[in-house]
């Protein structure tokens, strides 16, 4: 039965069971920013389908965004220090595993996790958290929650790892 609840209502019963057991869950969240270049580009269509489909961000010779990106993480609260996860650790995760290697790139050309992919937000956030997920795991208590990622004002993508 669980499995056919909403993300929604699983966050509710997780918090409410965690709570009814005496355990808090919290959610801790992280906002960085970085520019890269891409290309929405399917090989196998025409450039006029492309172009139909990808618009501005078909454009053969490259173009920019500034992304910005949430890392949300839960977890119990730690009773020696009462954090979910250090945000100095977090920090540190997130610079070296995603930022390190995006920021300032063409994430078609060298991004070494994009290669042979189509670089849309929904794309990246999959392979970023693929990255985090056990990183995050191996270094604390928490757990990966979200990744939401913003291509520009207006639109952005999120993941719960399902
Ligand atoms: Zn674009």
């Amino acid at each position: 039965m669980f499995q056919t609840l909403s993300q929604k209502e699983k966050n509710f019963l997780i918090i409410f069971a965690a709570n009814y057991i005496g355990i808090v869950m919290i959610y801790i969240s992280r906002d960085v920013h970085f520019c890269a270049a891409h290309k929405l580009y399917n090989e196998k269509w025409s450039k006029e389908k492309n172009e139909e489909v990808f618009g501005a961000c078909a454009n053969e010779n490259w173009h920019g965004h500034n992304f910005d990106m949430t890392v949300t993480v839960k977890g119990p609260v730690d009773p020696e220090t009462g954090f979910v996860i250090n945000f100095k650790d977090l920090k540190r995760i997130v610079n070296e595993e995603i930022l390190d290697k995006v920021d300032h790139k063409n994430l078609n050309l060298d991004v070494d996790f994009m290669r042979g992919k189509l670089t849309s937000c929904e794309n990246l956030i999959v392979e970023f958290w693929k990255i985090l997920e056990p990183r995050i795991k191996k270094n604390s208590n928490a757990r990966l929650h979200c990744i939401k990622l913003k291509e520009t004002n207006n639109n952005y993508a999120e993941y719960y790892g399902e």
